[in-house]
Parts: structure tokens; sequence; C-alpha cells
């Protein structure tokens, strides 16, 4: 497999194909100048996988009139992409048809999937998707990260993501490649985890680890940031031609944040660090008075219950504890909903920054916001609303993730599947398509 798809959902936006007269074009512009004959025909592929993917189920027609290509190019496309095995006919197109319906062309690759393994503070997730985008395996794992060495933690990341491509393996399915989500900045071209500071990590070379354990015939490995990942798993599953801009707000011990502009991946914003906590409180990082202090889990945990309630229990993994306080607030419990009314008030404090700085159309809030996104979306919507400085057109609606706590496992799988949508030749034809071992390297 080639390396360089390694992060760069950028290059769905960057470049200067023609895509048509669809609207599409902020998408499918990410394609370099064909230089030959070969090249052209991968990048035609490339056009054609991802209109899929943005899209739906097409039929030729469409495809050609979305993608400006020739509708006999088009034919020959996706009898290229059936032999590898990535699109599939579906049901015939009868809407509008005269005469003898087209056949819908639509995404297979269901002997496809890439692997997502998240590292958070205190759990591990690790999430399949097959091409579709579709979830064909998910184990979350408790683990008190911040107690363990790097090494030791890797392990067992290695561990989990092992069973996954082992138990993908007994579904008939070729794991294309492995992205580790991890907080923190990460360098992705090294595979180095630079500074994980709720981790306690610093310099960890965490792709070679991982490679190293999970030997020679693994797939790829990259690694990537939580936010990025969760960033495009929100962007990709949006319905299409809705959302081509976002900035997506993840919370948890931590906070981060990722923009999506044009199409594009905006990469490395330490959001989280913003000063905006109003008791200047120190922060991991060194600082003080940073915003993930006070809109962070664990300034939440301590607002909404005393230190001896079992929410603080970390053996008791998070899904279970922001259940349970949920429980309370939808109970009317005091304690919960005075925490949450503060977390949404220092929440509305950073995004209204971030609107004033990047003017999204959206943001879409993730980790445990997402969780009690019925509390703090509208209260996070008016506070926006009320500072806008005029009634322009452009306000900015903000959401609440529908992905749940493993969406950043659910980007980094995306990621790893990222090489067969920016490259379908390097898929060899399959020679036969009921045979789920065709695949070599
Ligand atoms: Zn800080």
């Amino acid at each position: 497999m080639r390396q360089e798809q390694h992060g760069t959902t950028g290059r769905r936006g960057t470049g200067t194909a023609s895509t048509g007269p669809t609207g599409a074009g902020a998408v499918l512009a990410g394609y370099p100048e064909a230089a030959d004959k070969a090249s052209l025909r991968r990048t035609n592929l490339s056009v054609m996988l991802r209109h899929l993917r943005e899209n739906g189920a097409q039929s030729r027609t469409h495809l050609a009139a979305a993608t400006g290509l020739p509708k006999a190019t088009v034919s020959v496309l996706v009898a290229d992409l059936i032999e590898r095995g990535l699109v599939r006919e579906g049901a015939p197109d009868r809407a509008g048809a005269v005469g003898r319906p087209h056949r819908m062309v639509e995404l297979d690759g269901r002997w496809i999937c890439g692997v997502g393994a998240e590292i958070g503070p205190d759990h591990i997730t690790v999430l399949a998707l097959d091409l579709r985008g579709t979830v064909v395996h998910e184990d979350r794992r408790a683990l008190d990260v911040p107690t363990l060495t790097p090494q030791a933690a890797l392990r067992e990341v290695a561990d989990q993501v092992a069973d996954c491509l082992s138990a993908v393996a007994d579904l008939g399915m070729h794991a294309i490649g492995v992205t580790l989500v991890t907080q923190g900045s990460v360098d992705t071209a090294s595979g180095t985890v630079a500074v994980a500071t709720n981790f306690g990590w610093r310099d960890v070379r965490a792709v070679h680890e991982l490679r190293a354990r999970l030997g020679r015939h693994a797939p790829p490995v990259l690694v990537e940031n939580d936010a990025e990942s969760g960033a495009l798993a929100e962007y990709l599953a949006a319905p299409s031609a809705d959302v081509r801009e976002l900035v997506y707000v993840t919370g948890g011990i931590g906070v981060g944040g990722a923009s999506i502009s044009g199409g594009k991946l905006i990469r490395g914003s330490e959001i989280g660090h913003m000063r905006l906590d109003r008791l200047d409180r120190p922060c991991a990082c060194g600082r003080t008075g940073c915003w993930e202090v006070a809109v962070g889990l664990q300034a939440f945990l301590d607002a909404a219950a005393a230190p001896s309630d079992r929410v603080h229990d970390l053996s008791v993994d998070l899904a279970d504890r922001l259940d349970d306080l949920l429980g309370r607030a939808d109970a009317g419990e005091p304690r919960t909903l005075a925490a949450l009314a503060a977390l949404a008030d220092d929440l509305a404090l950073g995004l209204g920054i971030l609107v004033d700085v990047l003017n999204p159309p959206r943001i879409v809030l993730g980790g445990y916001f997402a969780v009690f996104g019925r509390y703090l979306v509208n209260a996070a919507q008016r506070a926006l609303d009320d500072r806008r400085i005029t009634p322009a057109p452009g306000r900015v609606l903000v959401t609440a993730s529908t992905l749940g706590l493993s969406n950043a496992a659910r980007g980094g799988a995306h990621l790893a599947l990222e090489g067969i949508f920016q490259d379908p030749s390097d898929v060899p034809v399959r020679p036969e398509p009921a045979d789920e071992h065709a695949w070599s390297h």
C-alpha cells in the first residue's frame, strides 16, 4: 500500500480536476493533475468512488453528469471498480426513467475494512468499518492509561487490535490499515505522539511500537489526533451535500477541536488551551486558566457529584458513568443540572471565539458534550445567537454528534480506508467475486 495517504483527508479539497455541475466540487476537487494515461485513469476511478461515497447509489447517467466524464468512460470505470469488488450494481433506477430503467451503481467493498484504535485516558476503543462505512467490529475496554508506561498502554492497544484483525478475518474481510487515534499533538509523518499531556506521553514512537507488536503481516499503521479523526467521522456521517464545512469540538479529560473547510481537514488546533477559565486554575499543560480546565470532563464530574460518588470511579466505564449522570439530569437532580448549566456557559465562551475566528456554518459537539447534547446544544446556540453583531445571514448551527463515544475510532477507520479512495487501482482485480482471499500485497 502507498503510505502517503496518511492522515491527509485534506486531499479531498486541494487540486484541479473539474467535477461538473453538481456542487460536489468542494469534496471531489482533491486530485493531482493527471500526467499520463495511467494516472488519469487512477484519478477518474478515485473521482467515481468518492462520488459514490458522498452521494450514495447513482445511475451511470447521473455519475456522468455529476463528474463531467463521458458516459462511455463512466461505464468503463464502473466495470473496472466492479472487477475490483469496490462497487456493485444495485436496484434499477426507475425515477423519471423513460424506457429501460438504468441500474444503480453503489459502493461495495464488503470484503475490505479499515481499523481505528482510539486510546483515551480511560479506555481503548477498536472499531472496524467496511468500505461503505458500516461498523463490522467494535470493542471498547476500560484502561487507566496515565498509570501505565506508553509501552504497556500500546501493548494493550496491540492486543485489542490483534483481536479485531482476527475477528474481521473470521468474517472473510481484509483489513487494509490501522489508525491509532490519540489525544495531543501527533507527528503523522514519523508516527510519533509528540505530547499527550493527559497520558503523560512525550515523543512516543507509537506507530513503531504498535507495528513491532502486531508483527510483519499486520496492515500498515498510521497515527492521528482524536479531534481530527472525530471531525472526519462527523463530516463523512453528514447527509450528502448537507455539510461541507464544520468545526468539531470534542470533550473528554482534554478538549480538542478540528475543522473541515472546503472539504479540507484543518489540523493542529490546541483549542483546549485557550485562556478562558474564569478561575485561572492550573492545567496539565503547565499553564493556568485553560478552557479545558473549565469544560473538561474532570471539572464537570467535580461540579456534578461529590468526590465519593461512583461517577468518579475510574474502574467503571465512562459511558456508564455518563449515562448515570444523564439519568440524574433527566430526573431533575439539582446539582447535575447546575453543573450542566455552568458547563453550557463556559462552553459558549470558547465556542464564541471559534465563531469569531473561523465563522463556520456548523459546530458539532462530540465526546462527553454529545452525551449531554440536549442540555448543552440549545444553551450554546442561544448564547451564540445573542452575541451576533449583525443579523446578517450565516448563523452558526450547533449540533451534537450522533456517533457516540466511538466517533474518533470511527474516523480512524475511515482514515485507514482513505488509501482506497485515493487510488482504487491499488486494489487488485478479484479473480472470483466470491473469493474472499484474493487480496495480496
Ligand atoms: Zn492547558
